[in-house]
């Protein structure tokens, strides 16, 4: 389509259709939907209850601007706030705008001390987002290529590294946060050692800094637990969330914990649409069904994954590693993979590729294990064949 400008390159599959954990094509055809519009769609797509809710604050109020109270962000806040141990939200409408939200209160957190050009620590392989700031925070070099110059007031370091951080910290003294994923997604799924975060929880205890979490693909279950950070036991000071928030509804949160909660003042950020009353209307009925008992079961599925796809990949050559966490897997090949995704669609399932060699899966939740069995034995016969 000529008209579209050309961001995305060919697209091959149009897609008319969803109920759970299935699509359907223009000509009629089925998929398996291992992707979940990039860990969006967790709880399966046409979704009754969020359809519902969609369809009824639609039919009453879709908008009003920030100009005026939102009963249903401060129902949803509260909710929130109650589920991750935080204290205050602020709602976008994507993934990008939280994280621009995280780096102006890390900013002006800074400067509020009289920190000069304060700077925050990101990691390498780290994904962030599309806009400037993002974009700059982001760990591959192929998102920085033609926008320079960059957004300054970036420190990089290894990811899992703590070591690297304490040098960084030795080096400057005008770091004010951490800016990490718990998990990397677009960087190709890297699970860090089980303690990494409570080792970041203690330098930024002990250097004064923010630990902020970018949350937006690990977060609202995906890993295990509502958010990843509750697997360590410890509270962050900021955590972003988008992409499972609204099960499609596009919204977007900051969560703010103590001190960095009363850095943003009246005036100092806002945005027309963030958290208007369609879209929070739609998180609300996600976080009605996203309870305890269905993210417990992310855990076993994504366990019974993993190790499906251990079995059925034993002995082949090709498989570097097979990891995750929760319904974040990553299966690492030896070589560039990127043709998989067109045999996984012509199987009939849809799969995606992070970092040019690792198929990733971030199936929904609500998987049966027909699906779970269907989803290891063809991405297994897929990648035995390559
Ligand atoms: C997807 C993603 C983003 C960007 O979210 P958008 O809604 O696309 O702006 C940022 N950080 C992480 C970890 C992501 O996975």
């Amino acid at each position: 389509m000529a008209t579209l400008m050309n961001t995305y390159g060919a697209r091959k599959l149009t897609l008319v259709k969803g109920e759970g954990s299935r699509v359907w094509d223009d000509q009629g055809n089925s998929y398996l939907d291992a992707i979940s519009g990039i860990a969006v769609c967790s709880l399966g797509h046409a979704h009754p209850s969020i359809a519902r809710a969609i369809a009824e604050q639609a039919s009453s109020l879709m908008h009003v601007s920030n100009l005026y109270n939102i009963p249903q962000q401060e129902q949803l806040a509260d909710i929130l706030v109650a589920r991750s141990g935080l204290d205050s939200v602020f709602f976008s409408n994507s993934g990008a705008e939280a994280n621009e939200g995280a780096l102006k209160i890390a900013r002006k957190h800074g400067n509020d001390k009289g920190l000069k050009n304060p700077k925050v620590i990101v990691m390498q392989q780290g994904f962030h987002g599309r806009t400037l700031a993002t974009l700059s925070a982001t760990g591959n070099p192929k998102v920085h290529a033609g926008f320079e110059p960059l957004v300054e007031g970036f420190v990089r370091v290894p990811f899992d590294d703590v070591e690297a951080i304490k040098t960084a910290a030795a080096e400057h003294d005008n770091i004010v946060a951490i800016l990490v994923e718990p998990v990397q997604g677009e960087g190709g799924v890297h699970v860090p050692a089980d303690d990494y975060l409570n080792q970041l929880r203690a330098i930024c205890d002990q250097n004064e800094w923010l630990l902020m979490l970018d949350e937006i693909q690990t977060g609202i279950g995906r890993t295990g637990a509502f958010f990843a950070y509750q697997h360590n036991g410890i509270l962050p000071d900021v955590v972003t969330s988008a992409k499972g928030l609204g099960n499609g509804a596009p919204i977007g949160a900051v969560l703010t914990r103590g001190a960095a909660s009363t850095v943003l003042q009246p005036g100092n950020h806002g945005t027309t649409f963030g958290g208007n009353p369609l879209s929070c209307s739609a998180a609300l009925a996600v976080m009605s069904e996203m309870n305890d008992e269905l993210i417990a079961n992310v855990s076993i599925l994504g366990n019974t994954l993993i190790e499906g796809f251990k079995a059925a990949l034993k002995g082949c050559d090709s498989v570097v590693e097979i990891r995750g966490k929760g319904l974040m897997i990553g299966i690492e090949l030896n070589r560039p993979c990127a043709e998989l995704v067109d045999s996984a669609r012509e199987a009939g399932v849809l799969i995606n590729v992070a970092a040019g060699n690792t198929v990733r899966l971030l199936p929904t939740f609500i998987l049966t294990n027909d699906e779970a069995s269907e989803l290891v034995n063809k991405v297994s016969a897929v990648i035995k064949n390559f």
